[in-house]
């Protein structure tokens, strides 16, 4: 039996699930991190779950109601990282699928395995995957796939959609998810006011972390709606999602985002607009203008967590020099749009092979005396490229899995694995939502 925090905590929350019998299952991947056999995961999926009931803003238009329409959350499973949630997703319809099918096609479930394996091995906060299962149906979308489920955990499914529900709902229904997130991030209050600032607070510093670290990583979430936005800080739902190339601020990868709201360079900007969504859910429990100047600190966090982040893959220590050295890069190269992966590493490498218009900058950075060893551990040789990705989910298409499982030890090992090489002409690259 699996004991179940979340639906214990918020009963009116979720709605009692189970998924549904599959006609061919085959566990394809199995993390060999979690510790579980083919017969445990087996048992986990014959368990009575639950479907999370939620709201969220998507691209900026309230939906009272979403939910998981194609996931399940199991329970909790003991992991050497700790107590971790186990979701099931793909798992077929539940009571907020709406008009969808609620399942999911092979490729979306191998990209989200894959991006969250790296994102997990570079130090940046993600839910994982615990598997990938085959279920012998096909899953019509843009083509025509495999369907499959990726079981994945996380710390908590906690969304910022999950307190647009509750105060849609009303005061208490608030404070209910605001006591239930605040032990899940063990944060701590005397009255109701002060435990939601500290939690908005602590949530605003996590958001501002984890955006800073995607960036300077190069990575483009792609649906940063509310019912994505994690309260305890971990990357969610890999959907759209890619890395860039060349770098530029404007790069959009999903098919849906024609106004470029979820761009590259916009994501610190929809975090910011996520916590304020977050902070309006406390209206009633704290006054506006104390919510308004703890959402008006989100720039601040988020600037001195960018300069963090960046002050280590350009191998740094922050001073104001290194301040103004990483801003003026990022007006160059928001100017030259270069390869950003491998420029990085050029820097790392041989500076003087690159291009003539950084050269400037560059004397002044070698001037500060950068840290190899630190840049080494923060900017990794390999990086699940758009093209990569692509390589891996055509080869696990045909069945090929030994060259998924090639691809996946370097996404679980980026620092040592040889470099991803840059596309010779990157073509214009397009993702989808909802897959
Ligand atoms: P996402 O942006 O992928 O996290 O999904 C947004 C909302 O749509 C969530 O409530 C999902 O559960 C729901 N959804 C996405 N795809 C499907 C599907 N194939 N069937 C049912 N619901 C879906
Ligand atoms: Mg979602």
């Amino acid at each position: 039996m699996l004991s179940h925090s979340f639906a214990t905590a918020l009963p009116n929350f979720v709605s009692p699930w189970r998924v549904e019998a599959w006609p061919d299952a085959q566990i394809k991947l199995l993390n060999p991190d979690f510790q579980l056999d083919d017969a445990a995961l087996w048992q986990l999926l014959k368990q009575e779950g639950h479907a999370q009931a939620y709201a969220g803003h998507q691209f900026g238009q309230f939906v009272p109601m979403l939910g998981d329409g194609r996931a399940v959350l199991l329970g909790d499973i003991a992991t050497p990282d700790g107590t971790k949630e186990v979701h099931v997703k793909g798992s077929g319809p539940t009571p907020y699928s709406r008009r969808g099918d609620g399942k999911a096609q092979l490729g979306p479930v191998l990209r989200e395995y894959l991006m969250s394996e790296f994102m997990h091995a570079v130090g940046i906060p993600t839910t994982r995957g615990l598997a990938v299962i085959t279920t012998g149906e096909t899953i019509a979308r843009q083509t025509l796939q495999p369907g499959a489920v990726l079981l994945r955990v996380a710390d908590s499914h906690l969304r910022v959609g999950t307190f647009q529900l509750a105060a849609i709902r009303g005061r208490e229904h608030v404070l209910e998810v605001l006591r239930y997130s605040a032990q899940v991030l063990g944060v701590q209050a005397d009255t109701d006011a002060a435990l939601a600032e500290a939690l908005l607070l602590r949530v605003m510093q996590l958001q501002a972390t984890l955006v800073a670290q995607w960036m300077r990583i190069g990575f483009v979430h792609g649906v940063m709606n509310t019912d994505n936005c994690s309260i305890t800080g971990e990357t969610l739902d890999y959907g759209p999602c890619a890395f860039i190339d060349r770098f530029d601020g404007n790069a959009v990868f999903s098919s849906i985002d024609q106004q470029g709201r979820y761009s590259f360079g916009n994501q610190p900007h929809i975090a910011a607009w996520n916590m304020v969504r977050l902070a309006e859910c406390f209206v009633g429990i704290l006054e506006v203008d104390a919510l308004n100047e703890l959402v008006q600190q989100f720039p601040q966090l988020y600037r001195n967590a960018w300069i963090k982040e960046m002050a280590l893959v350009l191998g740094l220590e922050p001073s104001p020099e290194a301040e103004e050295l990483l801003d003026d890069l990022l007006v160059l190269l928001q100017h030259h749009n270069p390869d950003y992966h491998s420029l990085m590493l050029k820097l790392r490498n041989n500076p003087e092979s690159a291009d003539q218009w950084l050269q400037p900058w560059i004397q002044r950075w070698q001037a500060l005396d950068p840290d190899r060893d630190m840049m080494r551990q923060h900017m990794p040789n390999w990086i699940p490229r758009n093209h990569i990705v692509e390589q891996v989910i055509q080869a696990a298409l045909r069945q090929d899995w030994d060259v998924v499982r090639e691809h996946l030890g370097y996404a679980r090992d980026p620092f040592n694995a040889p470099v991803a090489k840059a596309p010779e002409n990157p073509a214009p690259y397009v993702t989808y939502c909802g897959t």
